[in-house]
């Protein structure tokens, strides 16, 4: 069965070319095969081809469809939930470890896409944003707390009249800069590290759903036209694997969100919006967040969507929410809007492990994989090799199920969302 073309987007309007690969038409034996092709896939492909696996990545629709393809391309440093709660889930030793390894991973971004010469309009600096005095505050405590107890300095706390020249809008009460964090156009990531991967050696087959598995000594996972059998298999389909693995599905919730992109608004016009080309993301929980795109448009993201379907009409939806912060883009077209699931696990705590000794994950990044998916691919292939120090920190992390099964746990959700979003307005 074919699968689908990248959603019109943005990312896909400006994709840097890639090929059309072709599809899983024979049985095949590897010594790993890669479920999905996003940023986890193609980096866990790229790190084991190194390593001397010969791999073979089969991906359902393209590479780059997923979330990969589609978010708000904001790398930055840290975990969806905070140090905190990873110090009481896993103690402060594994903690330490975590923080340090979250810092690693944009070292490691940077250092793919430098090594790779990967065209991914990447840019420096990224402030977490206060809605609230409350926000301000936290993210005050939060500066000393990662300077004092992480060692991370050069985290630069602006307030209103330090931040004024920065971001033109009266929305935040200041913020927390990062100018070790990043943004970039994830797709041509995604596309570049794809191609990075098959440059080595791997090969990555699309419109190739995994439909059925068979573990055992030799896994065999079984396409429309064709199998593959392996020594190890990893699983990368996050918010998209759907049902081929039951178990991988109760611990994440697919969460909507949705992105627009304005018309260029020309340099000068972008660059006095956010002078500094950082990203910016609030602290909501349902949160807003920006950037300016490399041909000076405003791709702005937020809103959440606990059913599976998307707004009928994205950019009416979301073009109130980027005039709250901008009311002086009223005047600018929207050209773009799109919108992707997010994988979130209970705790917001990333979800790695191992399914049985020779069958590997990693999910539930929670709206914060950019940086980290390129070091899950590391670290999972820092195991299959032999060395799961790292990885097998976050082994430990405790995950819950999302009650309810598949029908009844988006419900649930909702109404658990419905208390944060009433948290947001107070
Ligand atoms: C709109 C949006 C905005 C976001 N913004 C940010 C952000 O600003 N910063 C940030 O850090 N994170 C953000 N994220 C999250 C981030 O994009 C993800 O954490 C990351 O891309 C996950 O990468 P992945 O490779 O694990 O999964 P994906 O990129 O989703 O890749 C999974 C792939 O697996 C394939 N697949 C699934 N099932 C099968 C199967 N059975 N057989 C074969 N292939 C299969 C899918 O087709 C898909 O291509 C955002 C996500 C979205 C949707």
């Amino acid at each position: 069965m074919s699968g689908q073309p990248h959603p019109a987007s943005y990312y896909t309007a400006t994709a840097n070319p890639a090929p059309d690969r072709s599809a899983l038409n024979a049985a095949i034996d590897v010594d790993v095969c890669i479920i999905g092709a996003g940023l986890t896939g193609c980096s866990t492909a790229l790190n084991l081809i190194e390593k001397g696996y010969s791999v073979a990545v089969l991906e359902a629709n393209r590479v780059g469809w997923g979330a990969s393809g589609r978010s708000g391309g904001q790398m930055i440093f840290g975990y969806a939930c905070d140090m905190e709660k990873l110090e009481n889930l896993v103690g402060p030793q594994d903690s330490r470890l975590l923080w340090d390894v979250s810092i690693e991973a944009l070292n490691y971004s940077r250092s793919l896409i430098e090594r790779f010469k990967i065209q991914c309009d990447l840019k420096s600096g990224h402030l977490h944003a206060a809605v609230k005095p409350r926000h301000q505050r936290a993210l005050e405590c939060w500066q000393q707390e990662l300077q004092t107890q992480y060692g991370y300095t050069g985290l630069q706390l602006l307030d209103r009249q330090t931040l004024g020249p920065l971001l033109q809008t009266d929305a935040y009460e200041g913020g927390l800069l990062d100018p070790n964090s990043a943004h970039l156009h994830p797709l041509n990531y995604t596309l570049g590290l794809a191609a990075a991967a098959e440059s080595a050696g791997a090969v990555i087959y699309e419109n190739s759903a995994a439909e059925r598995i068979e573990y055992g000594a030799s896994p065999t996972v079984t396409t429309a036209n064709g199998r593959v059998r392996c020594k190890y298999l990893v699983f990368c389909g996050n918010a998209y694997l759907g049902g081929v693995e039951k178990s991988l599905r109760r611990k994440t919730m697919p969460v909507g969100t949705y992105i627009i992109a304005t018309e260029s608004l020309g340099e000068q016009r972008a660059h006095a919006l956010i002078a500094n080309e950082m990203a910016v993301a609030d602290m909501n929980f349902v949160l807003d967040y920006f950037r300016l795109s490399a041909d000076h448009r405003l791709l702005f993201g937020g809103r959440v969507s606990y059913s599976t379907l998307a707004p009928s009409n994205l950019a009416r939806a979301m073009r109130p929410r980027m005039l709250k912060i901008f009311p002086q883009l009223d005047d600018v077209k929207i050209d773009y809007s799109w919108g992707g699931f997010v994988s979130i696990t209970a705790n917001r705590a990333p979800h790695f492990g191992r399914l049985r000794d020779n069958v590997y994950f990693a999910q539930g990044f929670s709206g914060h994989g950019i940086a980290l998916t390129g070091m899950a691919g590391r670290l999972m292939a820092d195991a299959i090799a032999g060395t799961a120090e790292k990885f097998d920190v976050f082994t430990r992390i405790p995950h819950l199920s999302f009650p309810g099964g598949p029908v009844f746990r988006t419900p649930a959700l909702m109404l658990a969302m419905t208390w944060y979003r009433l948290r947001d307005l107070l």
